[in-house]
């Protein structure tokens, strides 16, 4: 570290760290990562925006998904087949077989570790149905959502909290990762960060640096997500010259709360809720009629657009859907779905219990995101190796020093769909994974701090400086706005070849206003607005990422509904629109020329048999 503080000696308020290992993100992925390393003997450090146990896992509501079978007959199988369908056969086999395996043994972990899930009258694990989750391949809803009434996320992040305490994981609370140190290789050797507390600069050198830095579902203007959602670690991959993969598949989640965009739970219609339009009709049985309100979220989410469109809306505009809990009764959703219940009131002004709730589909999750493999490595495609002969890039090389983990990584298991209740077990099922994977690496490998280049704080730097000495230029709020509207108009739930295109240029056209924010509140101490400005950055790579590839993806899967390639269910070349004999890859976006290369679906599963694609139908 003396070159680069030599270099920088002047600035008294650069820090420098050293750690076997800092994770960026205190969220579900990140907290069951460290745990893995803490208890491994390693000096961890986890730096977070925000308290560890307000990270955006505290939100889910649902459940984590795990074929402990408690409530009906249920197996790893079923849940693979689940998944490699939800995701409408982009997923990659391996790490489905890998997470749908291990999912019964990170819950039993976490149920140890003294996570306070609900309980059956037997004492085990209470559990409910959830959208696309069947047994016996697809015959009938299975309870496989391993539950803590509405706030499994809130359980989850403070069991991880206290357990990573009692391990000795050093948390840096408020303190925003900016950079990833790059040496003259390639390799990672940290992260740059600043303290929001004091705008002291922190470099955090580390043989090892995980990126968990969560969803971008900022990008959208209508969302569940928090307003901490800016897709950093993206941001951070890319400019460091990493690809995103599959950014094109958006998840909207069927039951936002009309207006406010709040998330009402899956788990409410696993309870039992229905949808129902203007006629009072429960119409998912027109488009799911085996599984109905359970069909997975992009179905439901384009059945509900489909019935406003034709004019089956609610409401004096008929622009929302009801969903009703009525008949649940009191007693059930006071024990399961509390926080429903007052967000019903706060939210809505609507007594869930007595009357129906406005909902519509909002945007909710990201399936795409750093390319990594099954131990949570990113991964890159070794152009070295070339094409094959289809013109995909097969072949991958890690990218030494980085992993990636939770939703901000593509590993790939959710494909063009996320089921409900993989995305928490993703956490921990890949933390842990990644987790393990490096303490063995450390074990094994001579891993003394290399020295910094002189250079390789200067990009961060110039970045910080710009902003500090900026003059006149935009203010960031109101560019973060002309990002949201653009991806909202252009890339929603019903996309058009029109639409998509003329999304790209308006993308593209912002990069004058990304790059001239004017900073006017120059002051070091909790100064929000900076923070605002440098995460502008980072949202914007990420729409472009999701504009660019989406534009490019000529065809309907999963998530990704485009009306100018819909087809009938029953087309021989590309049933419901989905065309495998072109499209089954995935697609890389680099910020390089906006460069977009793909890469083969990885189909063979680690030990049971190929699931063969087949049309879609629930
Ligand atoms: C309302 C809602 C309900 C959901 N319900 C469910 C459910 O029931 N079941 C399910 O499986 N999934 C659910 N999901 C999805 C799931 O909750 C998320 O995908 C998951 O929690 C993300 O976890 P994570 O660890 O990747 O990131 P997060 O929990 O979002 O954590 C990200 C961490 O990164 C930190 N961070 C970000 N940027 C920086 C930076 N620049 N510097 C330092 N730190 C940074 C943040 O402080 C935070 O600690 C739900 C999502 C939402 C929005």
């Amino acid at each position: 570290m003396a070159d680069v503080n030599s270099k920088y000696k002047d600035m008294e308020n650069i820090k420098s760290l050293n750690f076997d290992a800092v994770i960026v993100g205190g969220g579900g992925s990140g907290m069951r990562c460290s745990l893995q390393l803490a208890e491994g003997g390693m000096k961890v450090a986890v730096i977070t925006k925000v308290f560890p146990t307000r990270s955006h896992t505290v939100a889910a509501q649902g459940g984590i998904g795990a074929s402990l079978g408690n409530m009906a007959h249920d197996n790893w199988h079923f849940h693979f087949y689940d998944t490699v369908k939800g995701s409408d056969w982009l997923g990659d086999q391996d790490a489905i077989e890998y997470m749908c395996r291990e999912a019964p043994k990170v819950v039993y972990e976490l149920e140890h570790y003294g996570m306070p899930f609900d309980r059956n009258e037997d004492g085990t694990i209470y559990q409910r149905p959830f959208g696309g989750h069947t047994s016996n391949y697809g015959e009938k809803a299975v309870q496989r959502a391993c539950a803590a009434a509405d706030r499994t996320g809130h359980a989850l992040l403070h069991t991880l909290y206290q357990k990573n305490l009692e391990c000795g994981t050093q948390f840096f609370v408020e303190w925003i990762a900016l950079d990833l140190i790059t040496d003259a290789d390639g390799n990672i050797n940290g992260v740059i960060a600043i303290d929001q507390e004091t705008g002291e600069i922190g470099v955090f050198q580390a043989p090892v640096t995980v990126l968990a830095t969560g969803g971008a579902g900022r990008i959208f203007k209508a969302s569940t997500n928090a307003y901490i959602n800016t897709g950093d670690g993206l941001g951070m991959a890319v400019r460091a010259g990493i690809p995103l993969q599959d950014m094109e598949f958006w998840q909207f989640h069927p039951t936002g709360v009309a207006g406010a965009g709040v998330l009402l739970t899956e788990g409410c219609r696993g309870e039992g809720a229905i949808l129902r339009n203007k006629d009072g009709e429960a119409f998912m049985e027109r488009y799911a009629p085996t599984v109905k309100d359970l069909a997975p979220r992009d179905l439901v989410s384009r059945s509900m657009d489909q019935e406003i469109k034709e004019g089956r809306g609610c409401g004096p505009n008929a622009d929302y859907i009801e969903m009703d809990m009525t008949h649940l009764g009191t007693e059930t959703i006071m024990k399961r779905l509390p926080s429903v219940f007052e967000i019903g009131k706060n939210f809505a002004n609507v007594d869930i219990t007595k009357e129906k709730i406005p909902v519509i589909p909002t945007i909710h999750y990201q399936m795409g995101g750093i390319p990594t493999n099954i131990h949570g490595q990113v991964t890159v495609p070794d152009f070295e190796k070339g094409q094959d002969e289809e013109g995909n890039f097969a072949h991958g090389r890690v990218i030494n020093g980085l992993y990636a983990i939770g939703e901000c990584a593509c590993v790939s298991v959710h494909g063009a769909n996320r089921l409900g209740t993989n995305s928490l077990l993703d956490l921990v099922v890949f933390g842990r994974a990644a987790g393990k994977h490096i303490v063995d690496e450390f074990r094994n490998t001579d891993h003394t701090y290399k020295p910094i280049a002189i250079d390789a704080v200067d990009f961060t730097m110039d970045r910080l400086n710009k902003l500090q000495n900026s003059t006149e230029g935009y203010y960031a709020q109101d560019v973060a706005d002309e990002i949201r509207e653009t991806m909202q108009y252009h890339a929603g739930v019903f996309r058009t070849q029109k639409l998509m295109d003329e999304g790209v240029e308006k993308i593209l056209a912002l990069e004058e206003k990304v790059n001239n924010i004017h900073l006017e509140d120059k002051s070091q101490v909790f100064n929000t607005a900076r923070i605002e400005a440098l995460e502008v950055a980072n949202l914007y790579e990420v729409a472009k990422a999701t504009m660019i590839s989406a534009s490019k993806r000529h065809e309907c899967r999963g998530a990704h509904t485009v009306l100018d390639y819909e087809r009938p269910l029953d087309d021989d070349y590309a049933p419901n629109g989905r065309n495998d004999h072109e499209w089954m890859k995935h697609t890389l976006w680099y910020a390089d020329g906006n460069t977009i290369i793909y890469k083969p679906v990885r189909k063979v599963p680690l030990t049971t048999d190929y699931c063969k694609p087949k049309p879609r139908v629930y």
